[in-house]
């Protein structure tokens, strides 16, 4: 009851109006609340009719995020859909080996054709993201489309009223193995073929650290060694993902660890900050500064990991943790920002030096937690 009431509060009655699937005011219950977004087994049944479908993800799509948009795609053209996977923005490099990455719409640079797609859609899937303004540009056109939208996710803290179908579980490794789960608890087992196979596994992979974080449930290995049985090859695509660095993105790595980096021992705390200069000066693109923040947790004793990075609209942060530190929490109270309990991200628009200041001086309030 309190979380429906928390979403409440922030709806207004324009708000209502443009979820016109899942809310009107005609539909609110006796206690006045809009009926949760629908279980996703109540959609099964539409995957059955030739739909228009839009698959899109979070902005700067990672691993995971492309991992399961392709991976959908892949079986949802062998239902006979129409299907347009549209990014909000471009992605890294070490992605593009993905099959289908060929055929992904970047918002960003094709507004007018995307807007075109997204106004055709029945169906819109939003995978790998819990709120609308993790698409940046495509917030306004997502939340005005008149379309069904499913959400398969699993960060904390869903935006249930934006959705008409979906599911959220932060139990999950991945959004990846929740598109696996999506695929066989529909009966479409059979329909999980290579190219499926290839681009779950990569999001599974990725947001588990390589099997290596706590999310990693038998479920995981269980769906990896299903996999397996039909082919996959996974040392390509660890091979594919991790190395293809080119020398600058090493040597800014070398760079950052020997001039960017402070340990904040009181605190059991290390930072990296990257200014705008640095980027320039070593050439880096997006997905370059990828996985930097882990290393600061390879310190003995590090609990908590940060880095903020000099982008041009914003200073954007990445936070890490170990343990029972919720960096979720930390990122929405300070940064404006969520994620998962031990990997979260947020944002700024002060200075660098500023917002690194700023986080120094919240960390006497955490002390103990951190210890
Ligand atoms: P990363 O630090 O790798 O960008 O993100 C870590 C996790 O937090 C990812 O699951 C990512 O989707 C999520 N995340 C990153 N930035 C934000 C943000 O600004 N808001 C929310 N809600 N989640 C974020
Ligand atoms: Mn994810």
């Amino acid at each position: 009851m309190l979380k429906e009431l928390r979403h409440l509060s922030g709806l207004s009655k324009n708000n209502l109006c443009q979820y016109p699937n899942q809310i009107s005011l005609f539909h609110l219950n006796a206690a006045n609340l809009p009926p949760r977004m629908q279980s996703i087994s109540r959609f099964f049944p539409l995957l059955s009719s030739q739909a228009n479908i839009v698959i899109t993800c979070h902005q700067k799509p990672d691993g995971d995020a492309m991992g399961s948009t392709l991976g959908l795609y892949h079986f949802l053209i062998q239902l006979g859909h129409k299907v347009t996977v549209i990014s909000p923005t471009n992605w890294a490099d070490f992605l593009n080996w993905m099959p289908g990455v060929d055929k992904v719409i970047n918002y960003d640079y094709n507004r007018q054709k995307a807007q075109a797609i997204i106004d055709e859609a029945t169906i819109i899937f939003c995978l790998d993201f819990n709120i609308l303004h993790r698409t940046k540009n495509m917030e306004t056109p997502l939340a005005k489309a008149k379309c069904i939208k499913v959400l398969i996710d699993h960060h904390e803290q869903p935006q249930e009223e934006a959705f008409d179908y979906g599911i959220s579980l932060t139990s999950k490794s991945s959004t990846c193995e929740m598109v696996y789960d999506f695929i066989v608890d529909a009966g479409y087992k059979d329909k999980i073929n290579l190219d499926v196979a290839k681009c779950l596994y990569t999001g599974v992979m990725t947001d588990t650290g390589s099997f290596r974080f706590p999310s990693t449930k038998a479920s995981v290995h269980l769906m990896v060694a299903y996999l397996k049985e039909i082919g996959l090859e996974h040392s390509e695509i660890h091979s594919n993902i991790f190395d293809c660095s080119l020398e600058n993105r090493l040597r800014f790595t070398g760079f950052a660890l020997v001039n960017r980096m402070e340990v904040l021992y009181q605190y059991n705390t290390a930072i990296f900050y990257i200014y705008s200069q640095d980027l320039r000066q070593y050439d880096i693109k997006t997905g370059d500064t990828e996985g930097l923040v882990n290393y600061l947790l390879t310190m003995k004793g590090i609990r908590f990991g940060a880095i903020v990075i000099d982008r041009d609209e914003e200073r954007k942060w990445s936070f890490r943790s170990k343990g029972d530190f919720d960096v979720n929490t930390f990122a929405r109270l300070h940064f404006e920002g969520g994620g998962h309990f031990n990997a979260a991200g947020g944002r700024s628009d002060e200075k660098v030096d500023d917002t690194v200041n700023k986080f120094k001086q919240l960390l006497p309030n955490y002390e103990q937690a951190l210890q």
